[in-house]
């Protein structure tokens, strides 16, 4: 018998807007049924604000483990770069285990911080030594059974890489975790097929780590391995990377990619950070989505992707918690909006329209893209049109109204004291995922057992 229950809402927001007394019906993990305007009825669980959970859009889970690690200063200027370096020395310490129970902490934070589905940019796949484990979609496995013990909705996006900087470089030492040729990733995607097998509405792309790591030729049959699936990039996060390629082509990294592939509904730009304005333009007319993590974006010095010229064009983004430095849903809005207001020296700044809350359009237009560039659009496919609407997975977030930074308020003021004003969180009271309730009071079912194992991990890992 398929198991159906009923949750009632004072208040929750739909995709047309904030809807009251709401109840939503659930049978299978889906949303079967929803009204408006109805009293609750005895069965219903009650709750007094609901609204859809957030896609993750981009994830490193394993870098959860060396978050505050790289904040000490180097022999000379810090940047991506040298934090790179000390990404690569933690990882090569990375045992499956390690793995998991690093996934494992990063997802439980990220379903307590009010994200539903993760897309995990999945490119740590041999052993230390750089050679394939006996299994070699080991560590895919690993990804997958964490997503499976926390509940997390996983788009699983296995990378590709090969090389160390445009026109196929030789990949470095720090690198062999990651590298494949073709052909073995053909190996791993079909591991990776397997892995999400058993987990509901799970999703499978492909991620061709960026134009430095992969060669034109590589990119195309990389492509060619998703026909249907997400496919999701990182572009030009760096201005030295911008510089590379236009040494190396003649063309920017975005524009060089617009140019040589079909970018369609089914991409993620990851970062997009460093474009000029007919990129923007570009971008923002085509049907692709941009991947934005400005909380990583921050911490790694990058520079300050011009989200407000973009969306003015209407493109579309969705949010990135990229590094998990700090897994935080509202702190990834809250950000994308400050740095705006930081460089342009204004107010209110990501959204269209007197009167418009800037929280709810943040929030709104991070629904839509992230389950484009997860769901890649399908039908079937978890995400689908996104948001509480009939036929999409039970992935909801009711909100704790006595909080203090929204008491008394309603509606889209709820939002904008979510993102804005409640820098301690505790705003996420119950999350349900695919329909059965993994956060309650703000704490996930499995916390305490999920973190025993990574602190197990964790001091092992920074005892040696
Ligand atoms: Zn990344």
């Amino acid at each position: 018998m398929t198991p159906v229950h009923t949750l009632w809402f004072d208040q929750a927001l739909l995709p047309d807007g904030w809807a009251r007394h709401v109840r939503l019906t659930i049978a299978a993990g889906r949303i079967a049924a929803i009204e408006t305007g109805v009293d609750h009825a005895p069965g219903d669980e009650r709750h007094v604000a609901a609204v859809p959970g957030l896609c993750n859009v981009h994830s490193h889970a394993f870098q959860r483990g060396m978050a505050g690690l790289a904040e000490t200063r180097g022999p000379a200027d810090d940047d991506f770069w040298t934090w790179r370096e000390v990404m690569y020395r933690f990882l090569d310490r990375l045992t499956p285990g390690d793995v998991e129970a690093i996934a494992a902490q990063a997802y439980v934070e990220m379903l307590e911080g009010g994200f539903t589905r993760v897309g995990e940019f999945h490119y740590l796949h041999h052993t230390p030594d750089g050679r394939p484990y006996a299994n070699p979609a080991e560590l895919a496995e690993r990804v997958a059974a964490a997503a499976e013990a926390t509940g997390i909705g996983l788009t699983l996006l296995p990378v590709f890489y090969a090389h160390a900087d445009f026109g196929g470089a030789p990949p470095k030492p720090g690198q062999r975790r990651f590298i494949s040729d073709v052909d073995s990733f053909a190996g791993l995607v079909e591991g990776g097929r397997r892995a999400i097998a058993a987990l509901p509405d799970a999703n499978l792309g492909v991620a061709p780590h960026s134009l430095r790591a992969v060669t034109p030729d590589e990119l195309q049959r990389v492509v060619a391995l998703a026909p249907i699936g997400p496919i999701h990039i990182h572009v030009a996060e760096q201005v030295k990377e911008v510089e590379a390629c236009l040494a190396w082509s003649g063309a920017r990294p975005v524009a060089w990619l617009l140019d040589h592939h079909d970018v369609d509904h089914r991409w993620c730009l990851i970062h997009a950070t460093h474009v000029d304005a007919a990129e923007v333009a570009a971008v923002a007319n085509g049907g692709e989505v941009v991947g934005l993590c400005t909380v990583t974006e921050a911490n790694l010095g990058d520079g300050v992707f011009p989200t407000a010229d973009y969306l003015a064009l209407g493109g579309r983004f969705g949010v990135g918690t990229d590094s998990n430095i700090a897994i935080d849903a509202a702190g990834e809005l809250k950000m994308l909006e400050y740095a705006q207001r930081l460089t342009r020296r204004s107010r209110n700044i990501l959204v269209a329209g007197e009167g418009g809350s800037v929280g709810s359009a943040l929030f709104r237009g991070a629904i839509a893209g992230g389950a484009q560039a997860l769901g890649g659009g399908h039908a079937g496919v978890s995400g689908g049109p996104g948001g509480l609407s009939v036929g999409a997975a039970a992935d909801i977030v009711a909100l704790d109204t006595e909080h203090p930074s929204l008491i008394g308020r309603s509606g889209d003021a709820l939002l904008d004291g979510w993102i804005f004003a409640a820098a301690g969180g505790g705003v996420v009271d119950c999350v349900w995922r695919h329909g059965a309730k993994v956060v309650e009071r703000g704490r996930h079912r499995h916390a305490s057992a999920v973190a025993r194992l990574y602190s197990a991990a964790l001091r092992r890992l920074l005892a040696t």
